[in-house]
């Protein structure tokens, strides 16, 4: 058996054209500020990736680049005024953030309505009690992966390995919410191998290049790689070895060209959404976000 490849760049395509559309028949267009704080160079190129896709579709926004000295108190003051404007419909706090700055109380200070990365506690809660509102963007996007390649889900047992408040657990419960029996694993799991072994569903999103292994995939198993590591020779790799995981699995998603292009298009899914779920917008109930977010 070889796997049929996951192709997220197109998915992802067709995702960011059926959202375009979306736009230009709204009589507004949605607005998504993004804050970047200081010089990561990793952040800026993601962030400078995010405006085009937006600007692409129609979004309007723009980035707001504020020093990296900036004081906590400045930045919370900054997306207090966000939260506040009428006109801007999502806000996305690039992280990491510098040490001096807690990334909680950041995220805290954003307005749950326009949380379009889907981290502020308010969010993170209602996904968990099976009420998802604004939803974090990478495993949202795995979602939509596995639907756009109808790999069943329902009864399925899937296996998350990572459990990070950004990936792992947020994909556990959209796991859950879509009725699969879900395994959440982590560094303290005793026998992964094992573990991975019964899965028919198998996300890894630990940030271990190569981690995991061929033979621990079970034969047609749908495999999800969501790490991104960096290789000596400076080539990127999953956290599965990928040509080990070929004649194994079922599906699998490549790195890079998998999981990593669905990030930004669900970001801005995310913010169409939280625009039209603030006008009160029809298009809420097919994007299946619900007013709790409000
Ligand atoms: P974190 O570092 O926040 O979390 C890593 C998780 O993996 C933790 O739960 C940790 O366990 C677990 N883990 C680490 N090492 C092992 C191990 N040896 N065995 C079992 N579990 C382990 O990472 P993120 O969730 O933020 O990111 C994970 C990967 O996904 C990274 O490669 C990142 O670059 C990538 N990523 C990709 C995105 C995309 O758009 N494609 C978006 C976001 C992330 P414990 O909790 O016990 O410490």
């Amino acid at each position: 058996m070889t796997a049929r490849l996951i192709d997220g760049r197109a998915v992802a395509a067709g995702l960011r054209a059926r959202l375009a559309a979306e736009v230009a028949a709204l009589p507004f267009r949605p607005r998504l500020q993004v804050i970047l704080v200081g010089e990561n160079p990793a952040s800026a190129i993601y962030v400078r990736n995010k405006e085009r896709a937006a600007r692409e579709a129609g979004f309007a926004g723009e980035t707001e680049r504020l020093p990296e000295a900036i004081s906590e108190a400045a930045l919370i003051a900054r997306i207090r005024a966000l939260n506040d404007d009428p006109g801007v419909d999502g806000i996305l706090v690039q992280l990491p953030l510098p040490t001096h700055i807690r990334a909680e109380a950041v995220i805290e200070a954003i307005d749950p309505a326009k949380d379009v990365d889907g981290f502020h506690p308010r969010n993170a809660g209602l996904l968990a009690i099976g009420r998802p509102a604004l939803v974090p963007c990478t495993p949202k996007g795995v979602m939509t992966l596995l639907a756009e390649a109808a790999v069943p889900v329902a009864g399925a047992r899937a296996l998350v390995l990572g459990r990070s408040t950004i990936v792992g657990r947020p994909m556990a419960a959209l796991l859950t919410l879509a009725d699969a029996t879900v395994t959440l694993a982590h560094s303290r799991t005793r026998d992964l191998a094992a573990e991975c072994r019964r899965a028919e569903i198998l996300v890894a999103a630990i940030g271990r290049a190569e981690f995991v292994r061929g033979d621990w995939i079970s034969p047609g198993a749908c495999v999800i790689d969501v790490g991104i590591n960096r290789l000596a020779d400076d080539r990127l790799a999953g956290d599965v070895a990928f040509a080990e995981a070929l004649p194994h699995a079922g599906w699998i998603t490549p790195v890079p060209g998998g999981v990593g292009p669905m990030t930004i298009a669900t970001l801005l899914e995310n913010t169409l959404a939280a625009a039209t779920a603030r006008r009160g917008l029809a298009a809420v109930a097919a994007r299946g976000v619900s007013r709790g977010a409000a």
